[in-house]
This record gives structure tokens, sequence and C-alpha cells, in this order.
């Protein structure tokens, strides 16, 4: 990598784009100088604007065009560039930069990450939604443009890490924490609040992800995101609950080696190895992880009847034929409702597993999108499904 490492962070406002932004204004020995390109957010125009003006931007871009004023002002004097709307978002991510981080959340992320892997760039990937939509003509992209996909959420990193010899792979292990209601009841669950589903005990994240977390969809949605990524078949992807969230995620080769990576949960460790990607950055006066004090590691294996949002991805993920996009537009659509306290908690999963069943039983043996358009087609068949199932209006 040449001296200076020029990155752009989509999502700059949210969870995974302050990490990036902390990583990237890292000073010391051994880490690379990040200089900022572009940095975007959705509506929140003076988060945006403080951020851009931090990190000393080139551009910053609020995909509401309504924000663009507000941005304009904001942005006066300091040289920064402001834009607004879907295209700009998309011509932002599409600027020559070495990396682009790609942190915005639900397949709104997908324009911008196809943008980013055809201009070429190391994609630090967070936008998981993109992956589990649009996975194989993702990859396809990639391959022609050159561009390399690496995986930022933590489990992928972590298989990442330590994936050195792919052929001789047995299966893949995802950690999960099991989140806040691991040991919840069902009626306990039935009555959750949107405060109590994202009040995560380890990671602190955007509502999305959270409420994900809650119902393990999250873990069901990584779970195809690995699939696409390592091209490894959701048989041989593992799911284990380890509630301290130390081991991130294990690799299990043929001759009997498991490989793990292990940190304290922080983000911004599986970000800096993205963002640094492929050597290895330091990011000093953090907290290391020390096992003696931590003391003990607990496992057990997930409960599908509490959490029947992984058994839905894996007969999504292993059915294909665009079946991933409708679970997780379902989801999408259930989890808003949710957060706005349209819907109780179980009815998330329960909704995105009748829309899903739905699919399945109209479009059995049909082949894998081919093209982007035909992701967004399905991507709005199963919102507007989810809508009626829900009796809720658009
Ligand atoms: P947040 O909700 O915290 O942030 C989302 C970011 O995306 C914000 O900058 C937001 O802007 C922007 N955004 C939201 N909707 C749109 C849109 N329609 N168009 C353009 N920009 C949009 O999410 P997280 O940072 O938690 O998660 C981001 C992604 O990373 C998700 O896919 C998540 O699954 C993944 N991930 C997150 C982890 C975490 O620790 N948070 C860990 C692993 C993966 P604004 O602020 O204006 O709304």
């Amino acid at each position: 990598m040449s001296d200076r490492v020029r990155v752009s962070i989509l999502g700059a406002t949210g969870s995974v784009g302050a990490s990036a932004l902390d990583v990237a204004s890292t000073q010391c020995e051994g880490a690379p100088a990040f200089e900022v390109v572009a940095v975007t957010a959705n509506t929140r125009v003076d988060e945006l604007a403080r951020a851009a003006i931090k990190a000393r931007a080139k551009v910053a871009v609020i995909a509401d065009e309504a924000g663009y004023g507000a941005l304009k002002s904001a942005l006066a004097g300091s040289g920064i560039e402001a834009a607004a709307g879907g295209n700009a978002l998309i011509e932002a991510a599409g600027r020559d930069a070495d990396v682009v981080v790609a942190g915005i959340v639900g397949i709104a992320g997908l324009p911008t990450t196809l943008a980013a892997i055809r201009q070429g760039a190391n994609v630090a990937l967070a936008n998981k939604e993109s992956m589990v939509c649009a996975g194989a003509l993702l990859r396809a992209e990639a391959r022609e443009a050159g561009a390399n996909l690496l995986p930022i959420d933590s489990e992928h990193n972590a298989i990442f890490q330590v994936l050195d010899r792919p052929e001789r792979v047995d299966k893949l292990i995802l950690t999960a924490s099991g989140g806040p209601f691991r040991s919840a009841s069902m009626s306990e669950m039935a009555s959750a609040t949107p405060e109590q589903a994202c009040a995560h005990p380890n990671w602190s994240m955007g509502a999305k992800i959270s409420v994900d977390s809650a119902t393990m969809m999250n873990k069901g949605l990584e779970l195809i995101e690995a699939a696409y990524l390592f091209d490894v078949p959701e048989s041989r992807i593992e799911v284990l609950i380890h509630p301290q969230s130390i081991i991130h995620s294990l690799v299990a080769y043929d001759d009997g080696s498991v490989l793990a990576q292990l940190g304290l949960p922080d983000m911004r460790t599986p970000i800096s190895y993205a963002m640094s990607w492929p050597s290895r950055m330091p990011l000093p006066g953090r907290e290391r992880l020390d096992l003696a004090k931590i003391g003990r590691l607990d496992f057990s294996p997930p409960d599908n009847q509490r959490f029947p949002a992984l058994r839905l991805a894996r007969s999504a993920v292993s059915e294909g034929g665009g079946a991933p996009i409708v679970l997780n537009g379902a989801n999408e659509v259930a989890v808003a409702a949710f957060l706005q306290r349209r819907i109780g908690f179980l009815t998330i999963s329960e909704v995105a597993g009748q829309v899903l069943e739905v699919f399945l039983n109209g479009h059995s043996g049909r082949p894998d999108p081919s093209t982007f358009e035909e992701v967004y087609d399905l991507d709005r068949w199963a919102r507007q499904r989810t809508l009626e199932q829900l009796r809720l209006a658009a």
C-alpha cells in the first residue's frame, strides 16, 4: 500500500461508520496514514457535517435530497464538497479510493456496495444485507473488477483471518452471543419492547442489527453471508452460542484442527483489519484480551424453537432462487414495524416465515436472480407482501 490510504466511509454516521472514522484517525508508528475521500449518511445532516469536518473529507453526501441545503450551509467555508441524493451516493462510492467501508444498513446499501466494487477498491463489507441478497452477483462483479471483498462483520472477519486452506475446510463455525433474550421465555419475548431488544449485552450497534441479534435473524443473515463469501454450503456452517463474544468464529479443518480468532468485542479490530489489509495495523490504547481475567468461556447449541429465524435462513439459502432476498426484505419491513411499535417482537420472525413460505410455494425450483434488477424486483415483492400480511400501509 502507498503511504496514504484513501478511504471512503459509507454510512459514516452509524455505529460501523463511527468506528471506521475512529480507525481512520489512528496516528501511531506502524499505522497507515488515512485520507478520507467520501463520507455519507441518510438523513442526519448535522452528524454527517461534523464527521466530514473532523475527518477532513473531500465530499459529504446525504441520501435525503431535502437535507442538501442544510448540509451545504454546515460545510460552508470548510472546502468540503456537499452533495445529495441516490445518484450522488453512488458517485461517491465509486470515487477513486483504496478502501471503501460499506457501512449502510439494509438492502439500501446494495447500489453503493456495487459501485465500490466496480471501482475495483478493497471493499470493507459491513452491509451484510447486500451480500445476502446478491452474494453471487457481487462476487462475480468483484472478480471482474479485481476488487477484494473484505468482511467487517466480526464473525466473517474472524473466519477470513484464519481461512488459509479453503480446500481443506470441514466446516465453518459462527459464534453467536445469543443476544439480549438468550435466556428469555416466550412470554417475555412476546411483550419485549424495542428498548429491551436493542439492549445487546456485548455490542453497541445500530437499531436494526440489534433487533436482528435479539431474534437471531442476524445469525441467519450471517449464515447466508458466510455461504456466499466463503463458498461453503449451509450444511457445513454451524452456529454455536457463546455468550461472552470472545471467540468471534472458528474454522474446522479436515485434519481435526480448529482455528479461531479471539478478541474483546470491539468492532474497531475487524474494521482496522479490513481497512489495512493485507497488512495489520496497531490500535494503541485499547484494552487487551486477558483470558485469565475472563476465566471461562461458555458454549451451547442454538435453540431453534425460541429463535426460528436461524431455521428460516437455512431454508432460504438452501432453496436459493432468490429466497434469501425475500427473507431479508420481509425481515427489514418487520423490524421497522417493530421499532415503530406497530407489531410485537415475536411477529418479526413469524411474518418473515410466512412470506418466505408463500414465496417458496409459488416459486419452487426457480433459478437464482441473474441481474440486480431481479434482486430489486424480488425485494419489492417481499416488502409489499409483508405489509399486506401485517395489514400495514406502506
Ligand atoms: P446504523 O443504523 O448505526 O448506521 C447506518 C448508517 O447507514 C447511517 O450512517 C445511516 O445514516 C445510513 N443509512 C441508513 N439508511 C440509509 C439509506 N437508505 N441510504 C443511505 N444511507 C443510509 O447501522 P450499523 O452501523 O449498526 O450497521 C451498518 C451495517 O453494518 C448493517 O448492515 C449491519 O448489519 C452491519 N454490521 C454492523 C455491526 C455493528 O457493530 N454495528 C457489526 C457487524 C455488521 P443516518 O445516520 O443519516 O440514518
